[in-house]
This record gives structure tokens, C-alpha cells and sequence, in this order.
């Protein structure tokens, strides 16, 4: 079966791996784009400036990608589901918890699918490393997930609105890797949020995990003030051995020092075959353990003022 899709809000990510996941794929067909700015590609017979004119003007189409920032994310799919169309999602699902619970209401009462896409999942090595991990206990946890904000998002400002996830946008990508391999639940103990005196969203972030268990090291630090080398790395050490360590975002896993993977990263091809499998068999997926950390963080997180942060250094915005 061909699924006739459209995709809303065509900015970096739809045009970097969306776009390219859709084309490459024979099951899924580029009908229409919803662009604000009236941006599309050239194969979509369909073009809009309000996603509310495609779902009411497009009939055949079968489902959306929406490709928003996360704040607009949920009237959007609810809107779409409402509409009869299945919604693919994109990370950070909601800008809340109660919204993604909404959504998953309404994708049962209208029988479609709402997928929640955590792109850092689909990476061999992260179910390597899961499958590695399963019954084990862990003894320390090391995420270190520290990037350049400047090169990453030039000039994005939603990210540093309130509801924007600051350093947690990239860093959900890592705790979505962690809700995934850790043979049992994780839960935030403490965090520190290190908010720039101009911005409505962190630029840095320590925290400590728990499972419950005594004696594990369990941490991540998240930073957007890195320059020079970039670091997407989570090291893992079990009791007995063995010592993991993802790298890459997840591409490259070596265990005991030995690499056992690694690959090109090849995240949305997984994601749109998975959601290829998930309409074959009308059955939603929605994964909200990545979004509940982030959530919990803001919640008992500690809010430490950092020196304000400006998109080009020295030059106030
Ligand atoms: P972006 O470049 O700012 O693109 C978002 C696009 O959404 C905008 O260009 C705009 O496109 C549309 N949009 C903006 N505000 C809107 C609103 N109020 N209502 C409807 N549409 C609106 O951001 P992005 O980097 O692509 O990120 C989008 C989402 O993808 C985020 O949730 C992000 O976490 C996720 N993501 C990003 C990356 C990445 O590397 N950039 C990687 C993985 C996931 P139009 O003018 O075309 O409507």
C-alpha cells in the first residue's frame, strides 16, 4: 500500500531527513505541504500556507508529518486526527505531557495512528547496547551530550521560548536513548537548570538519575555552550562488567573497549519504516517516557542564572 502523506512546517528537519525518508521510500507518496511561508518541494502536487486548507482541501490524504517546534505540535495533530488523518510526530512530541495524553486519546476515538518519532532510537547500536543491558544491573550512568547551539540552530528562536525544551531539545534525543537500554525505569533525583538571564529555556543542565537502586552513579550533563569538538556519548558500567559506551548519538557502541558497531546514521529511513508497519497494522505508538524525564526536570529542577546568551557573541539582540 502507497500512504499518501503531507508534511507540516518545512523547516530544517523536514527538509533535511524528512523530505529524503519520504522520497526513498516507495510506500510513502509526497502529496501536499503545509508551509507557512509557502515553501515546497517540487514533487508535492499540493501546496498550502495553513495546514487547516490541506486537511479540508486534500480528502486522499492518508497521514501527516508535522514537523513544527513543539509548541503549535498538538492543535495541530489534533486537528489532523480529527481529521481523519494519522499523525507522525515529531520529537518532542507535545510541549506537554497532557497534551501527548490527549492525543492519544483522540487517535484511539478516531481509530488512527499517532506515532511519536525519538529519531536518537533508531540506531543499531542503541538496541545493541539495550540488548546487552537487559537484566543487568546498572553501576554508573555518564550522559554527556554537549553541543554548539550557534552551529545546531542558527537563529532558531522558538527554542529559547518558554516550551521550547533549551538544551533539552537535543537533549531529549539522549534520554530518549536511555529510556530505551536501561533494563529498568529511570527517574530524575535532582537537576540544576542553568537558564541565561535573557532566555525563557535552559542552556545547560547537570542531572542526577536514580533507579532506585544503592550506590549507582547515575548523571548526564547536557551543555549548548560547547565549542571545538562535539560530544554525544553514554557510558554505562554494569555490575560484573560489562562497560558500554554509545557515541555518535548512537551510531557507534563499543563494549569492554571493543567497538561492536558502527554505522551511518540512517534514523528517519527506520522511523518512516516503522511507521510504514504501524499503519500496515492500524496500531498507534506513543512513547512518552523521554518527554515524562524533561517534564520532571523542569518540575524539581533548581533554576541557577547563567550570563546572558546572544546568537552572535558579543552583539545583543
Ligand atoms: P525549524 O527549522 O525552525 O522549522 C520549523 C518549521 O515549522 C518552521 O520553519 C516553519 O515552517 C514551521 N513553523 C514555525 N512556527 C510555526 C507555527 N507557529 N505554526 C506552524 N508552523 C510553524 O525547526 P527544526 O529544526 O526543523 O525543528 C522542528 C522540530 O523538529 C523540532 O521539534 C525539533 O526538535 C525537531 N528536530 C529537529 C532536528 C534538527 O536537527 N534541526 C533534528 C531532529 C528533530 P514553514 O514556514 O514551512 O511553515
Amino acid at each position: 500500500m502507497v500512504y499518501r502523506i503531507g508534511i507540516i512546517g518545512f523547516g530544517k528537519i523536514a527538509q533535511d531527513q524528512h523530505l529524503p525518508a519520504i522520497r526513498s521510500n516507495p510506500n510513502f507518496e509526497l502529496t501536499a505541504v503545509a508551509s507557512q511561508r509557502g515553501l515546497t518541494p517540487d514533487e508535492a502536487r499540493h501546496t498550502f500556507t495553513d495546514y487547516r486548507t490541506m486537511l479540508r482541501e486534500v480528502p486522499e490524504l492518508d497521514a501527516v508529518a508535522i514537523c513544527t517546534p513543539p509548541q503549535v505540535r498538538h492543535v495541530i495533530a489534533r486537528d489532523a486526527l480529527e481529521a481523519g488523518k494519522h499523525v507522525l510526530l515529531e520529537k518532542p512530541p507535545a510541549a506537554t505531557l497532557s497534551e501527548l495524553e490527549d492525543l492519544r486519546r483522540i487517535s484511539g476515538e478516531m481509530r488512527k495512528v499517532a506515532f511519536t518519532t525519538w529519531h536518537a532510537q533508531y540506531n543499531r547500536g542503541v538496541d545493541v547496547a539495550r540488548d546487552t543491558l537487559a537484566g543487568r544491573r546498572v553501576s554508573r550512568l555518564l550522559v554527556t551530550w554537549k553541543e554548539d547551539v550557534r552551529h545546531w540552530h542558527p537563529g532558531q528562536q522558538w527554542i529559547w521560548q518558554a516550551g521550547g525544551f533549551g538544551v533539552f531539545d537535543p537533549g531529549i534525543n539522549a534520554l530518549s536513548i536511555v529510556t530505551k537500554i536501561m533494563p529498568v525505569p529511570v527517574f530524575i533525583r535532582k537537576a540544576d537548570l542553568l537558564f541565561p538571564a535573557n532566555r525563557d529555556a535552559p542552556i545547560a543542565a547537570d542531572i542526577t538519575f536514580s533507579t532506585g537502586a544503592e550506590n549507582a552513579d547515575l548523571r548526564g550533563v547536557f551543555d549548548w555552550r560547547q565549542t571545538g569538538p562535539q560530544t554525544w556519548d553514554i557510558e554505562i558500567d554494569c555490575e560484573g562488567g560489562p562497560r558500554l559506551k554509545l557515541s555518535h548519538g548512537g551510531s557507534r557502541l563499543e563494549i569492554d573497549g571493543s567497538l561492536v558497531v558502527e554505522e551511518a546514521p540512517e534514523e528517519y529511513p527506520g522511523i518512516y519504516r516503522r511507521f510504514e508497519t504501524l499503519l500496515d497494522e492500524r496500531r498507534p505508538e506513543i512513547d512518552d517516557a523521554p518527554l515524562r524525564l524533561v517534564a520532571d526536570a523542569f518540575t524539581i529542577g533548581r533554576r541557577v542564572p547563567v550570563e546572558p546568551f546572544e546568537d552572535e557573541p558579543g552583539k545583543a539582540s
